[in-house]
């Protein structure tokens, strides 16, 4: 078999890329795709019992005219529009998010620390660049806050010790401090929500976060070879043999899979400096376990935060709000509540997978989310473990892939998306759609790359 493009994986990047060459009236391309179904990490599954799960809370926070465009259209009406509402469970109760500016929420002893770790880190000014994601912290938020929340909550999700891992994939992901708001907020007794009139997000009406990608895959169905995985790439003779032995030869390659697998497992003879370049690329794993419950608790919020060690999980999402086809019937006698919770793993921070799903109806129970009484009205138990769940931003990241990517590209090897190109920063679903649409416009036309560089 042969063809101009050719594409590994049929997640949002890969999706994304064969779109944009269909627009652009290109139709020599195929994609790989070794799972049943397209989607990728925002793929969605329906249980035994009627629910619908995704891979953890997805939700659209789209920067991209075109991304909003294309959701619209693959969706036309069929969405439901919510504001966003996150949650933090700390010391007993609930405080919106961002929990620097609602630590009017913590028992007085501890909003003391937080407001002089604020104060002294203020007074102790150190220049130049922090080490590492630890040190940053510390910097911006003191001591109080980041012992209280960022240290432990972000190795809840990480899976990676904040020491270990750079601070310039911030950005816009983690909102930083103004003092005077913290004190303002704490003496007037002031909420301080991160949802307003403008903090919407539209969510489908039926099928989960995978719907979006199952009606963009059908629009290039033909394209789609799936249960194809890409084994083997040999670079020079162009060409990519799949599980079966087949080999499929190119002109242009672009992988959306695991950067380091790519590397590490699937290149004939890769040089050293590659070799250990994708070996100190680093990642976490992501458990997903869903809780269905029978009983209907009026509860608006979208989802929550759990710095904590009382639960095992980082986050979980009332996935019944999102859409009422997520749970198996909404009628006034027979409701239900999905609860979606994630938890990460990696080598540093181990987890005993099999024990995930009692600690975590345990943790629900421990929160206040499911009351005791509810255990014996679980009505379904749904886990998915994934092994590549977030690139992690490691020290080792960035000169890691300036020794990457050039080196694939002098050999018409492209590798984007959020494993792909492995960057926390430019990861979720509309990136990743973009990094797509952005990597088929340039090979066509040219045109440069604006969310994907190494
Ligand atoms: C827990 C969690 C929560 C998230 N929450 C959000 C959110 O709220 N909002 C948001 O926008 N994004 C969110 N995301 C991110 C979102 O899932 C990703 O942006 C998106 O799925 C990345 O798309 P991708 O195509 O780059 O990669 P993937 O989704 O990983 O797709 C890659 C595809 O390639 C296939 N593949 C890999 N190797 C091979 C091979 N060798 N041969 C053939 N096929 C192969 C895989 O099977 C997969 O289908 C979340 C992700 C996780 C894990």
């Amino acid at each position: 078999m042969k063809t101009t493009y050719l594409i590994i994986g049929a997640g949002p990047t890969g999706l994304g890329a064969g779109w944009r060459l269909k627009e652009l009236g290109v139709n020599d391309f195929l994609i790989l795709e070794r799972s049943s179904q397209v989607g990728g990490l925002a793929a969605s599954f329906k249980d035994n019992a009627g629910f619908t799960w995704d891979v953890g809370g997805h939700v659209v926070f789209s920067h991209y005219e075109y991304f909003d465009r294309l959701l619209d259209s693959l969706l036309g009406g069929e969405y439901l529009e919510h504001q966003r509402e996150a949650w933090i469970r700390m010391a007993g109760a609930w405080a919106p998010y961002p929990f620097q500016n609602n630590i009017r929420y913590l028992p007085p002893k501890e909003r003391w620390r937080c407001v002089q770790g604020l104060l002294r880190a203020r007074e102790n000014q150190v220049e130049g660049r922090p080490a590492n994601f630890r040190e940053w912290i510390l910097r911006v938020f003191g001591q109080g806050i980041a012992e209280l929340f960022m240290l432990p909550y972000n190795y809840k999700v990480w899976a990676t010790r904040p020491e270990d891992m750079d601070f310039g994939w911030i950005g816009e992901r983690v909102s930083v401090i103004d003092l005077e708001r913290v004190l303002k907020n704490i003496v007037l007794e002031l909420d301080d929500v991160s949802w307003g009139p403008n903090n919407t997000f539209k969510f489908p009406l039926y099928g989960g976060t995978g719907e979006i990608f199952r009606r963009l895959g059908k629009r290039m169905s033909e394209h789609i070879l799936i249960g194809q995985e890409a084994l083997r790439i040999d670079p020079v003779a162009k060409s990519v043999t799949v599980k079966g032995g087949e080999a499929i030869e190119y002109e242009t390659l672009l992988n959306t899979g695991p950067l380091d697998r790519l590397v590490l497992d699937k290149m004939e003879s890769p040089p050293d400096a590659a070799i250990r370049a994708a070996g100190s690329l680093t990642h976490n794993g992501v458990w997903i376990g869903g809780v269905g419950v029978r009983g209907h608790v009026e509860d608006s919020k979208c989802w929550m935060y759990f710095p904590e060690s009382n639960c095992p999980f980082y986050r979980v999402t009332n996935f019944h709000n999102y859409s009422p086809k997520n749970v198996p019937h909404q009628d006034k006698d027979d409701r239900y509540r999905a609860f979606m919770a994630e938890v990460s793993f990696s080598r540093d921070k181990q987890e005993d997978l099999d024990a995930l799903m009692d600690r975590t109806v345990d943790g629900l129970v421990a929160s206040g989310l499911m009351a005791e009484a509810d255990r014996d009205q679980v009505a379904t138990r749904w886990e998915r473990r994934v092994d590549y769940g977030y690139p992690v931003p490691c020290l080792a990241r960035d000169s890691a892939l300036r020794t990457l990517q050039p080196w694939l590209e002098s050999q018409g090897i492209y590798s984007r998306g959020r494993f792909g190109g492995w960057k926390y920063e430019v990861g979720n679903m509309d990136h990743s759609v973009m990094q797509g649409v952005e990597w088929a416009d340039f090979i066509v036309r040219g045109q440069a790359e604006k969310t994907y560089s190494a």
